[in-house]
């Protein structure tokens, strides 16, 4: 018989699967069993206004039969069928409307990009057979036809069609699998266990039964009888029918029927979370995307990871046949922590629609979950302060580093999703720390270290607090980015106590602070000679309270900044450092004794206090000091 030609996008499509540049061979199942219940769902519909079709609802089933002698995998069903020119129609070219646009972009020279794994992310129907087959033959019957017809495939070479004889109406598809090869043991496919796990994860959710012969070990009495006279048992191999895929999905039901409870269960049981989730967005959407999602915010990262199989992120599903894994399509990095399924039969399976609709489907879907999601995490931040803190101790970063990717982009999305400490056990967003402001603040204050018990311990807060106002206390080094990022919070400015002006000193207080300088210049001179390049600077302080020194830097780079490069992946990120300054308090005894020992004459002393300055305002800033010896010496000196 003469071997018919396949269209030439599908033989292009077929050479590209065939050549096995696309990885994800295993989906194949799935779009044969999608196939399957397609089928089904057209006869059971037909029999709506046709009695003769004479199946009722309980009757619709599909068969996976695996022959591990023949080396083939049968997906059997019962639905509508495929008239010879159907099956020629179908079979021989690649979904009709769409395989234009789709030519376009599967140039060969395009092989493995990105056009390519978002075709397999969708599907690409029956043509996945050739991923782990070397053969396929399809029998099948149409409803109303008399005859049935075989179609058979090798591959790209073409295809042959004949009229056969055949009982029962729907169809076999055969798929005659590869052998093994260096870099795929097809005959694992052949496995029971194997394709359960298969069936489990991409077609749970199909409306049909996938049916299974499995095998089970059962013990029963062999009649005779033990030394002891007991009955002696032995062991058999039973097989029996079961039913591998749930069903029903309960997302796909309604809040009537299932509660949030019901929901969080499924969570615990399908995440391996002991927790309860913080959050339960529950969507049923109608308009120009249709879909419906049910999505959970962890309550704690949780070690899921371990299981493999269900690791984080949104699972897409069309019409409950699974799509895609960890959809990062779906909503930005900073909800990645979302866990969940999202369901819209606007995502068909098949690729006769137009690829770049799925991505404004996707986008429009995005877009509606993540307004979802914020305003279930801003209700749980008004409704229970406690368990948000606690979501946010997990999660913050994801929402810190959404705020600072892309330029700041999505800043204004997420800044009221951000708290800040202002004391050891409070946290604000900006917006309250705005609005409890005194008239007479005018700017945001915020002190950065590598802990808030730090960060308020930096002797430059003391002046800002005893003036009343608060402060906000960073402790982990993208929070000053962030900051950054945000640039004001309702038109008011963020300051670091740390190295910018406080904007306390009037203009009278200014003037005798620079003459002061002046005055003082010889022995600030004489401090920063005794130092060295440690500091780039030393100066008389305008911020210190009650503590004789501290540290500040100049420009742009700020010491919680440079603790972070340092951690930096290349040598010379690790090697950036702020320009640092040492500040001293002159209404201190520290200074008043240093002035002395400079102004009698004891140069020794007042090199030695100079040191000990320095050291003691990098204790005070955090930083670990190099030589606690050599510090202890110089201490120990002075008795
Ligand atoms: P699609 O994405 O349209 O399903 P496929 O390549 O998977 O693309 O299948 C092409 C067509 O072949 C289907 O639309 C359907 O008309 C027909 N077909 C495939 N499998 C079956 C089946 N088991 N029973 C009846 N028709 C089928």
């Amino acid at each position: 018989m003469a071997k018919k030609q396949f269209k030439a996008e599908s033989k292009r499509l077929l050479d590209l699967m065939i050549n096995s540049i696309y990885t994800n061979k295993e989906i194949f199942l799935r779009e044969i069993i999608s196939n399957a219940s397609d089928a089904i769902d057209k006869l059971c519909y037909l029999s709506l206004t046709d009695e003769n079709v004479g199946l009722s609802r309980g009757d619709y089933r599909i068969d996976v039969i695996p022959d591990k002698e023949a080396r083939t995998i049968t997906v059997r069903d019962n639905g509508i069928g495929m008239s010879l020119e159907e099956a020629e129609k179908n079979l021989g070219v690649i979904a009709k409307s769409g395989s234009l646009s789709f030519k376009g972009e599967m140039d060969q020279s395009q092989a493995g990009s990105e056009d390519l794994s978002i075709i397999g992310q969708f599907g690409v129907g029956f043509y996945s057979a050739f991923m782990v087959s070397d053969k396929v033959t399809v029998l099948t019957r149409k409803y109303g036809e008399e005859k049935g017809v075989q179609w058979e495939s090798t591959g790209a070479d073409g295809y042959t069609v004949t009229e056969i004889d055949r009982d029962t109406v729907g169809t076999d598809v055969i798929m005659h699998i590869k052998p093994d090869s260096d870099e795929e043991i097809y005959g694992s496919y052949l496995e029971i266990w194997k394709l359960k796990a298969l069936i489990k994860k991409y077609s749970d959710y199909v409306r049909w039964p996938i049916m299974m012969e499995v095998e089970r070990r059962e013990s029963y009495e062999t009649g005779e009888k033990n030394d002891d006279g007991s009955p002696k048992y032995d062991y058999r191999v039973v097989k029996e029918e079961e039913t591998v895929n749930s069903m029903i999905p309960i997302w796909q039901r309604s809040k009537s029927e299932v509660t949030d409870d019901d929901c969080i269960a499924w969570y615990k049981e399908r995440y391996h979370d002991v927790k309860d989730p913080c959050a339960l967005v529950r969507i049923n959407a109608e308009g120009a995307v249709s879909y419906k999602a049910m999505l959970f915010v962890p309550g704690e990262e949780n070690g899921s990871q371990f299981y493999g199989e269900t690791k984080g992120g949104i699972t897409l599903y069309s019409n409950g046949v699974m799509i895609m894994e960890n959809c990062d399509k779906l909503v930005h990095d900073y909800f990645e922590f979302v866990k969940g399924v999202v369901d819209s039969p606007d995502l068909s399976l098949n690729i006769s629609r137009e690829i770049l609709q799925h991505d404004r489907q996707l986008r429009i879907m995005g877009q509606n979950v993540e307004k979802r999601i914020k305003g279930e995490l801003e209700k749980l931040m008004r409704e229970d302060r406690p368990k948000y803190e606690a979501f946010y101790k997990n999660f913050g970063i994801h929402l810190k580093c959404g705020v600072c990717d892309e330029y700041g982009r999505y800043k204004d999305f997420l800044r009221d999703l951000l708290i800040f400490y202002t004391s050891e056990d409070h946290q604000l967003t900006l917006k309250e720390y705005a609005e409890a402001m005194p008239e007479s603040q005018k700017v945001i204050y915020y002190a950065s270290s590598d802990s808030v018990k730090h960060a308020i311990a930096l002797p430059q807060c003391e002046e800002v607090r005893r003036r009343g106002y608060e402060i906000i206390y960073l402790d982990t080094p993208i929070d000053e980015m962030v900051l950054e990022a945000l640039h004001d919070q309702d038109g008011k400015a963020f300051c670091n106590v740390v190295t910018d002006d406080l904007g306390f000193e009037t203009e009278e207080e200014k003037k005798a602070a620079e003459e002061r300088d002046i005055e003082n210049k010889e022995l600030l001179d004489f401090v920063k000679e005794s130092i060295g390049d440690d500091v780039a600077k030393v100066r008389l302080s305008r911020k210190l309270a009650s503590q004789p020194c501290c540290l500040t830097t100049e420009g742009g780079l700020t010491l919680e900044m440079e603790k972070y490069f340092r951690r930096g992946p290349s040598e010379e990120m690790r090697k950036v450092r702020a320009s640092r300054v040492l500040e001293l308090n002159p209404e201190h005894r520290a200074y008043t004794a240093l002035k002395a020992a400079f102004d009698g004459g004891d140069t020794d002393r007042a090199k030695s206090l100079s040191l000990i300055l320095a050291r003691m305002a990098e204790m005070l800033s955090g930083a670990e000091i190099e030589d606690p010896t050599a510090f202890v010496t110089l201490v120990a000196e002075l008795f």
